[in-house]
């Protein structure tokens, strides 16, 4: 790739350079694995590291071993943020868990796929057994635990210091229920499994993710063109950590909008805003392209409805998968999609009652599917 570019490393010395060379895709190194991704000078490959992937499509990559003490540092000063010291009992819905994790981090794990509304009162009970003062992972799964403790059916018997949400976009509206069922800060925090690494989070302003420029380079391209602060467009990682297989100017599959300073004072470069996959878009009638952050359920009815997620299978419709709560009626429906149709007008809206929104392979429960 750099041949044909009549490109020599010894030419990549500064960040101004970085933009000469080619942008990566997940489908350039799926097509590579395995000894294109691997660095050929190293003896060493690492480990195999395989994610279910969002698109369903599994991804394999070699993982450096020697990056865990990087990442884990980062952990610490992520954690930080939060307002908790090292060694404070955590608890965290994600695949992935390491021992480092629990002997390291003091992170218990909770599985994605264990939680559904059938066994959060067990959850709850093992939250109070495990006591911890830090509760992070996946939004979704979090806001069922969430939605529980709303209805008053069971008792927190913890105080928790901080939340983080993590893996999934954290839906408006999400964060404030879980502050309130919790008592407690929830921050963003950004990382990618395909690249095992922490890319970002939110400090206490929450006016965006500062990077962690000791773990990845972030670039905001349109094209091949950096994009000005306040501008949308495709983000880019390049892992510093893993010199094993080496992701450059990987383009990860969200797009975010470039930020400036924080108030706080720390001078880590600053991501205003991860807008969501690239594939977050709903195809109206005329076949636009709108945003899934512009389509939201409107606030007033979250107390009604436990978890929501949009399905598009044709162009221009929209159904929204609702699991409604105790007072759900046919009011707050019709109330849903008047609010929907003000969202988008060249759309019809259509609700559908279901009993549980389950996860993907991939543990997650997107906030749009795509049949
Ligand atoms: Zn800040």
């Amino acid at each position: 790739m750099l041949k044909k570019r009549k490109l020599s490393i010894e030419k990549i010395r500064n960040y101004s350079d970085i933009t000469r060379l080619p942008i990566i895709t997940k489908e350039m190194l799926r097509a590579s694995f395995p000894d294109g991704v691997v660095s050929p000078h190293l003896k060493r490959r690492g480990k195999v590291f395989q994610t279910a992937g969002s698109s369903g499509q599994p991804f394999r990559f070699f993982y450096d071993k020697s990056a865990s003490a990087i990442s884990i540092a980062t952990r610490f000063l992520l954690d930080s943020w939060l307002g908790v010291p090292p060694g404070h009992k955590q608890m965290a819905v994600r695949i992935f868990h390491t021992w480092a994790d629990r002997l390291i981090l003091n992170e218990v794990n909770l599985s994605p796929f264990d939680i559904s509304s059938a066994t959060v009162p067990s959850i709850i009970s093992t939250l109070n057994r495990e006591q911890p003062h830090v509760l992070g992972g996946h939004p979704s799964a979090l806001g069922l635990i969430a939605n529980e403790i709303r209805q008053d059916t069971c008792e927190l018997s913890f105080k928790l210091k901080a939340g983080f949400t993590t893996a999934e976009t954290l839906l408006p509206g999400l964060r404030s229920r879980l502050e309130s069922a919790f008592h407690a800060p929830f921050f963003d925090r950004y990382g990618a499994s395909e690249i095992n690494s922490y890319v970002g989070q939110e400090c206490e302003h929450k006016s965006g993710l500062h990077i962690v420029p000791q773990m990845v380079l972030v670039e905001v391209v349109n094209g091949s063109d950096h994009v000005a602060p306040g501008e949308k467009g495709k983000l880019l990682v390049t892992n510093l950590t893993n010199y094993v297989s080496p992701l450059i100017r990987y383009e990860i599959g969200d797009e975010a909008v470039l930020g400036e300073e924080c108030p706080c004072g720390r001078t880590f470069p600053m991501l205003k805003q991860i807008v969501g996959r690239t594939v977050d878009y709903v195809k109206t009638k005329s076949g636009a392209l709108r945003p899934l952050p512009d389509f939201h359920i409107p606030l007033t009815a979250w107390d009604s409805v436990l978890q929501y997620e949009f399905v598009q299978v044709h162009q221009g419709e929209l159904t929204v998968l609702i699991v409604p709560g105790k007072n759900f009626d046919s009011r707050l429906e019709a109330k849903i999609l008047k609010y929907l149709a003000g969202c988008a007008a060249d759309v019809d809206y259509r609700i559908e009652l279901v009993s549980e929104i389950p996860p993907t392979r991939a543990g997650k429960r997107p906030a749009l599917r795509i049949d």
